[in-house]
Formats: C-alpha cells, structure tokens, sequence
C-alpha cells in the first residue's frame, strides 16, 4: 500500500523550515501532498494560487510531491479523499501544545488518522512565515530563510503595497 502523508498549513509563503520538513518527509512516505488552507478570513500576504505557485517551484526537484489546497475543517479533506496520516513540523514547545490538541480532535474526529510529527532541524527552529513577512515588511533580507521564488514573490508584492502607499498619500 503506497504511504502518504499530507502536510497542512497556510504557507504564506513557504520557508525553508517547511521545504525541510517536505524532503525529509519525502524520504520517509512514498508521496506528500502539501495541502495549503484557503484561510482568506485571515487576510494572508498571498493568495492561496500564489502559494502553491511558489511551492510547485520550490519542490519541483523533488519526486511524489503534490500541491493541492483546502477550504474548511482538515479533517473533511483526509475523509474525502481517503488520507489518513498528517505530517507536520514541531518547532518549540508552542508548537508542542497546540499540535498536540490539534492530533488529539483530528483523532477524535476520524480515528484512522495518525499525526506524525518531524523536529525542526537547526537553523529553522525559529523560522516562521509570520517571522519571514515581519523581516521582509521592515525592509530586512529575508533571502536566506526562504526558497529563491518565495524571496521573488515577496519582493514583487511588497514593492506593489509600497507603490500603492504612495500612490495612495499622493491623492491625499
Ligand atoms: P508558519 O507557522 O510558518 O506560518 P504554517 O502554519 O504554514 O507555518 O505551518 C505548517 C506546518 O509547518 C506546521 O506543522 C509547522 O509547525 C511547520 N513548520 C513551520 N515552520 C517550520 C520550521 N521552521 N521547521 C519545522 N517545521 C515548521
């Protein structure tokens, strides 16, 4: 039986924690899909064809790899199409507590679904999306935490919001 494993979360954008996660991932089941949460209420950065733009660059060296995107409860998604084991990544001990109950109500939900959990390797422990347009948002670097693509896409979208500021204070 093939083993696959999906592997939930906003993406916004991809970093080079989640790309490890993913070929690490890749070396242990036989295909993963990267399944990116349609979470518009939240207002993120890119949009969620953006998102799996940049992760189908990111990972396109990789074999069995699927992007794919979700709207609603995880669990409906696994259900609807047969998965049952989700990978996800375990940064610090924040990560710990809210993965923890998170595993425990899929489980309660669907109790064929298994949650796997990878450690974060050194020197992504503390590398966050959120981290990541914080730093790009204050004018930092943020190329060396991020694949090249996601680094291109931030820099287009935040050059676009600048312009749109100046844009914006110009007619005032
Ligand atoms: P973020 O917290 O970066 O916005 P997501 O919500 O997209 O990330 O998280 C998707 C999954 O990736 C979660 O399981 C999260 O713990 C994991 N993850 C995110 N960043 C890293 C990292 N630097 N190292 C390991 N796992 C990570």
């Amino acid at each position: 039986m093939k083993r696959i494993a999906v592997y939930p979360g906003s993406f916004d954008p991809v970093t080079l924690g989640h790309l490890d996660i993913i070929k690490r991932g890749s070396c242990v089941f036989d295909e993963i899909i990267v399944a990116v949460l349609n979470n518009s209420s939240r207002h993120p950065l890119f949009s969620v064809s953006e998102r799996k733009a940049m992760l189908t660059a990111a990972t396109c060296h990789l074999d069995h790899v699927r992007i794919d995107s979700f709207n609603g409860p995880f669990v409906d998604y696994m259900i609807d199409n047969g998965l049952s084991v989700i990978l996800r990544g375990l940064r610090e001990i924040a990560d710990f507590e809210y993965e923890m109950k998170s595993a425990w109500v899929n489980k309660y939900l669907d109790h064929h679904i298994e949650t796997c959990f990878m450690i974060s390797v050194n020197p992504s422990a503390s590398l966050s999306s959120g981290a990541v347009k914080k730093i790009a948002q204050h004018g930092g670097d943020a190329s060396g935490l991020v694949p090249e693509v996601a680094d291109r896409f931030l820099k287009k979208i935040l050059c676009t919001e600048k312009e749109k500021m100046l844009l914006k204070k110009g007619g005032d």
